[in-house]
């Protein structure tokens, strides 16, 4: 893709409109509560979106629990015991600076004014800024008072602390090992927008990697590295369009001794993407009043540092969906890493009332949706079939014609090439298999 980041800011307008005009026709993403006038910077994911959102997140799952011997996961409450919130400072310190206009009211994060004095809206005075604390508050039980506050959780993070012995005792993991989590966290966000780029409900997944102190700067690269090709060889984001910020002293989150923010050139400009953290052993002894690790080999109890590459699902897919949104020789197309695609395959007859082609067409689209994520799509045209097709980033679509009554074979079409090859149909699903 071509390097968005110095895209005008009217032509970067201009593509998240046609981005998110694609999500709503297409079943991708929905405003949420649509029917009653919405919910501010609420978004439902539809048929399409749940199934992109469901492959990013098994994808990440796969690769970085199933596939290594070094993690575990867990799927924890969203609502904790508060005291989890006052040792681990969010109570105190998760807050944003906020400031007022004096004339119209609205209010901005004064760290993305980007040193503007004045209401970027109606140029009014601004008030001096102060800390909102972003954690978002409901009661439980019947009764509104505080001793039933209660907060939803504004990073998965935590419930992986105070889990930290339990899983311990139960997976027998031995330093360096990790615990993954996906899953939903709320902050009750001063200035979401940008469609789900920000919003106050959102999805996170988030890997604490326990260490021994020394071998955080290793641990730290290594989790780079491992972010990288996250991003590139299972996303598909385009290399250049990712940047890395080097958080300075001050920024910070209060735990972070060290944090680089992977950058992204949305349409709307360079934001952040994920996180990687050295949390040192900030929340485990904030959490346990004694060491909760002890050494096999010396015997020696510790408290363990921490790693934590934290990545939002619902920037994943919004990354995804810009970086593979192409308008090329007057068709939109999504050039979607295959294994994140909706469907993989589309079947359609060439004539939609022919009895004989329709039953072959269903034929074979029954036996690959065993394997596949497929899509059954008999309007009988074949150049709005492919073109129905490219835009949700289906990577192969199968057209069945007369010849496939004689011979058994049928075309298959590439998304990204519009190439057409034929194949013998019973030779789908290995032919298939192969590319995807
Ligand atoms: P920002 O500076 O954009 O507010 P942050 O630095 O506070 O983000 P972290 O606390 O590091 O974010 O959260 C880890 C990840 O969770 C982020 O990199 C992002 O992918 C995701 N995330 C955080 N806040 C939101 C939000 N309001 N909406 C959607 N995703 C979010």
């Amino acid at each position: 893709m071509a390097k968005q980041e110095n895209l005008p800011a009217q032509a970067g307008n201009q593509l998240m409109e046609k981005i998110i005009s694609l999500c709503k026709r297409r079943g991708f993403v929905f405003p949420g509560s649509e029917i009653y006038g919405g919910l501010a910077n609420s978004w439902d994911y539809g048929p399409l979106g749940v199934e992109l959102k469901n492959n990013i997140k098994n994808l990440w799952w796969k690769r970085f629990v199933q596939q290594r011997d070094d993690m575990v996961g867990i799927d924890a409450a969203l609502i904790m015991n508060t005291k989890v919130w006052e040792n681990s400072g969010h109570l105190e310190n998760f807050s944003d600076p906020l400031v007022d206009c004096k004339k119209c009211h609205h209010r901005f994060r004064e760290d993305q004014l980007e040193n503007a004095k004045k209401c970027p809206d109606c140029k009014g005075e601004l008030t001096e800024s102060k800390q909102f604390n972003l954690m978002l508050k409901t009661f439980l039980g019947p009764v509104e008072d505080k001793e039933n506050t209660v907060y939803f959780r504004p990073e998965t993070a935590q419930a992986i602390f105070i889990d930290f012995k339990n899983v311990l005792g139960t997976s027998r993991k031995k330093l360096p090992f990790g615990i993954a989590q996906i899953g939903k966290a709320f902050r009750n966000e001063i200035t979401p927008g940008n469609f789900i780029f920000r919003t106050r409900e959102f999805e996170q997944m988030e890997i604490e990697y326990f260490i021994k102190e020394e071998i955080w700067k290793e641990a730290f690269e290594e989790w780079r590295k491992e972010m990288w090709s996250w991003m590139t060889d299972e996303l598909g984001l385009n290399k250049d369009n990712i940047h890395e910020l080097d958080v300075p002293d001050g920024e910070r989150a209060h735990y972070s001794k060290k944090t680089i923010d992977f950058e992204f050139d949305f349409p709307f400009g360079k934001k952040e993407l994920y996180g990687l953290a050295y949390r040192t052993n900030f929340d485990l002894k904030n959490h346990f009043q004694e060491p909760p690790y002890e050494d096999i080999e010396t015997k020696e109890k510790i408290y363990p540092h921490v790693i934590e590459p934290s990545l939002g699902v619902d920037r994943s897919v919004l990354a995804v969906l810009c970086n593979s949104y192409k308008e090329e020789d007057n068709r939109v197309f999504l050039k979607l890493n295959p294994k994140l695609a909706p469907y993989k395959v589309a079947v359609s007859a060439l004539k939609k009332n022919d009895e004989k082609l329709v039953a072959k067409a269903e034929e074979i689209y029954h036996n690959l949706k065993k394997e596949f994520s497929a899509d059954f799509d008999n309007r009988g045209n074949a150049g709005k079939f492919y073109g129905s097709q490219d835009e949700i980033g289906t990577p192969y679509c199968i057209m069945v014609d007369f010849q496939t009554l004689e011979d058994n074979t049928v075309t298959v079409r590439d998304r990204d090439t519009t190439k057409q090859e034929r194949v013998k149909a019973e030779e789908l699903l290995s032919f298939l298999q192969n590319k995807i």
